[in-house]
C-alpha cells in the first residue's frame, strides 16, 4: 500500500491561502501603479476634467474588480506639468489608491 503524504490540517491550508492572497494583493496593487495613470510619472491623458471623473469612476478595483468611487479630485503641478490626482476607494473591499491624469486638451478658454 502506497504511503500517503501527511494531510495538511485545515488551519495550515487556510493560513497558506491567506498568505498567498496577501501576496497577490501586493502584486496587483504594484501592477496597478505600473500601468498608465498609476503614478504621476506616467499619467493618463485626458481632454478635460469631466472626462477624468468619468474615466476614474469606471476603473475597476485592481484587487477585487468591484466599482470604485472618487473620494477626492485634486490639481497638482509636478515638475512643471499640471496633473490631476483622483483618489479612489473601492466600494467593495475599501482599498484606496490614486489615479493620475494630465490634461492635454486644446481648450482656448
Ligand atoms: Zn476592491
Amino acid at each position: 500500500m502506497a504511503k500517503r503524504p501527511p494531510k495538511k490540517s485545515d488551519r495550515t491550508a487556510r493560513r497558506e491561502r491567506a498568505r498567498l492572497l496577501a501576496r497577490l494583493r501586493i502584486d496587483r496593487e504594484r501592477l496597478f501603479t505600473l500601468e498608465p495613470g498609476g503614478q504621476p510619472t506616467h499619467p493618463l491623458e485626458a481632454s478635460s476634467a469631466a472626462v477624468i471623473e468619468a474615466h476614474a469612476a469606471g476603473a475597476p478595483c485592481p484587487l477585487c474588480a468591484a466599482a470604485q468611487e472618487v473620494t477626492e479630485h485634486a490639481a497638482s503641478v509636478q515638475r512643471g506639468i499640471r496633473l490631476r490626482e483622483v483618489k479612489l476607494r473601492c466600494r467593495q473591499c475599501g482599498s484606496t489608491r490614486s489615479l493620475w491624469f494630465k490634461i492635454v486638451g486644446t481648450s482656448l478658454n
